[in-house]
């Protein structure tokens, strides 16, 4: 059995401009912190705890409390709600991204998530998409900021899940240059999902199989059987 594991931010949901400025005034308005650095790729860990962890480091020289940490996830969730009611502005898919998980489950393979996000605000994204997401073993950053890790326990929960010792083949889908580190880590083929200049930098990086988005969706399933793991 082969295992597709998704990321979900930028992968799944098109919520990254929305997000970005969401999770900054979240953690602004609920921590009264000011003069977030909002260059994610220049955190250690990108994961939403991790980033979360760095900032209040930085500002204070020591992590949220676990007060702190769920007072930025409801404010967060708050936010998003409030763009949605207010500005019709909310989550949606990547192109396609809905279809082809259900597509993946037809086909017989198995289908995880695993995000760097909190599971709280996670879910309230896919449900904005409109993900069949319900019904799918995933790790959040609730488990480990690390994204190896969350990648690791996702699969740690598929096996579970789907009653398997071991998949056949394991192919992550994700859209950021620590999606590729992570999958270099982890030895395990990547599909990456971007457009224009984010597409190139994906290739860049050495990733052999780059999409803009899941259409048609016979382009994605071939890609599932060639995505290679990506080159140093
Ligand atoms: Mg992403």
């Amino acid at each position: 059995m082969k295992l597709v594991m998704f990321d979900m931010d930028g992968t799944l949901t098109d919520s990254v401009s929305l997000d970005d400025n969401c999770y900054v005034q979240a953690v602004e308005q609920a921590l009264g912190l000011t003069n977030i650095v909002t260059d994610w790729e220049s955190y250690p860990h990108a994961s939403s705890n991790g980033c979360l962890m760095e900032i209040l480091r930085t500002a204070r020289g020591h992590g949220p409390t676990p007060e702190e940490d769920r007072a930025v996830q409801h404010k967060l969730v708050a936010l998003m709600h409030d763009m949605a009611e207010r500005r019709n502005k909310r989550t949606v898919e990547i192109a396609g991204a809905a279809a082809s998980v259900q597509a993946v489950l037809d086909a017989g393979h198995a289908v995880a998530i695993a995000s760097g996000d909190w599971q709280l605000t996670a879910h309230h994204k896919l449900r904005s998409a409109r993900i069949p997401f319900e019904k799918l073993p995933s790790a959040y950053c609730d488990v480990s900021h690390v994204r190896t890790e969350i990648m690791q326990t996702a699969l740690v929960r598929a096996r579970a899940h789907y009653d398997v010792m071991e998949f056949d083949r394991i192919v992550y889908v994700g859209d950021g240059a620590w999606d590729v580190k992570a999958c270099r880590e982890l030895s395990w083929p990547l599909i990456g999902i971007g457009r224009e200049a984010q597409a190139l930098r994906l290739r860049t990086l050495g990733v052999s199989h780059v999409l803009p988005h899941y259409k048609p969706l016979d382009e994605f399933m071939t890609a599932l059987d060639a995505a290679q793991v990506p080159a140093n």
